[in-house]
């Protein structure tokens, strides 16, 4: 259920509504909005928490009770009345009227291409610094990343550039060396279904890029993002990576255009669109980028590399350094078009 208080009602008011909610022993997350707050009282189905049973409809403050109609409930447009999430990174706005270019390298090799890479992005503008100390390969035979030099090496790139850092978590043994260096924590496709993980960055409190899974349904999507919303984690972005289709021709995965426009219906959390890894080559990237950006996503996650036929992975489907600047000058153009702000260094 959802209560939505009255434009003047006071923080005592509101306390009161989720001291009755806590003591039926169900969750209640208050969220404020720019108008007013509605608190989302929330309880395990099994123990069929009876929220409309509490009479708080009369309660002073309260204007109404209603249902949240769908099963993603924090996720969910309907509880926000409209308003957007809007992220905020370090003075980094995501979502809402606000758009930022994410991009790095795929997985963070040496100090040099870390660094290189940084600052050609820096000089593009971009608003988020990407890259992989912990890397999801197919193969365990491949190069799995630096591990914990790699974290360092990103907090040597932004104490250089200044740009927040987005890096994936895969293990939750690895959380504590990741929170040291992490803005954002990337949870990658292959991890959208991996409940604890999610649960865990949820309570870090860290702001989250969750990925959609790459046979994941946007239902799907939305309640793995409620897995960290629920632990009172309100920082979580979507983003659109590619999904399998039967369509395996001339491209890795195929790029779920319609995903963006569908999910600003059923959700109030911003949404992002990462080209390389559905297009697996650079010669889609901009295009893929472009359509991102025109159909309202909030930001876009690319990958660039100062020499990508010697990167150690993606290397195909990186953009290349010399020519980001103008990459970058075309994206953030199609985004004001689209009518957003640009979030930039
Ligand atoms: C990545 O961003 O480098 C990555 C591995 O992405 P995904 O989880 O979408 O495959
Ligand atoms: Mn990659």
């Amino acid at each position: 259920m959802m209560i939505v208080m009255k434009e003047d009602a006071t923080e005592e008011e509101i306390g009161a509504v989720i001291e009755k909610i806590e003591h039926a022993g169900a969750l209640a997350h208050p969220i404020k909005g720019a108008r007013l707050t509605v608190i989302g009282a929330i309880g395990d189905v099994e123990q069929d928490v009876n929220i409309e049973g509490l009479g708080l409809e009369g309660q002073p403050g309260v204007d109404r009770v209603l249902p949240i109609l769908k099963p993603y409930k924090l996720a969910s447009a309907q509880i926000r009345h409209g308003e957007r999430t809007v992220l905020d990174i370090e003075g980094r706005k995501i979502g809402g009227e606000h758009f930022a270019l994410i991009a790095g390298p795929c997985t963070v090799e040496s100090r040099e291409q870390t660094l290189q890479t940084a600052r050609v992005v820096r000089d593009a503008g971009v608003a988020l610094l990407r890259g992989g100390a912990y890397k999801p390969r197919t193969s365990p035979y491949a190069f799995q990343g630096l591990g914990v030099e790699g974290l360092r090496l990103l907090a040597e790139a932004k104490a250089e550039t200044g740009l927040p850092i987005v890096t994936e978590l895969m293990d939750l043994r690895d959380l504590d060396d990741v929170l040291e260096v992490a803005d954002v924590i990337q949870i990658g496709a292959r991890n959208m279904a991996n409940f604890p993980l999610l649960t865990e960055i949820g309570r870090s409190g860290r702001p989250a890029l969750l990925k959609r899974g790459l046979s994941a349904t946007l239902d799907e999507l939305l309640m793995a993002a409620e897995y960290i919303l629920k632990e009172g984690n309100p920082g979580v972005m979507l983003c659109e990576r590619g999904i399998r289709t039967f369509e395996t021709d001339h491209r890795r995965v195929t790029l779920d255009i319609m995903a963006v426009p569908i999910l600003k219906e059923l959700t109030h959390l911003p949404v992002i669109v990462d080209p390389s890894h559905a297009a697996g080559r650079r010669a889609l990237v901009p295009a893929l980028s472009l359509a991102a950006a025109a159909a309202g996503a909030d930001g876009i996650i690319v990958e660039v590399h100062p020499n990508p036929d010697e990167a150690v992975c993606d290397g195909p489907q990186a953009l290349l350094a010399d020519t980001f600047a103008e990459y970058a000058a075309a994206v953030q153009r199609t985004a004001e078009l689209a009518g957003k702000a640009l979030s930039a260094a």
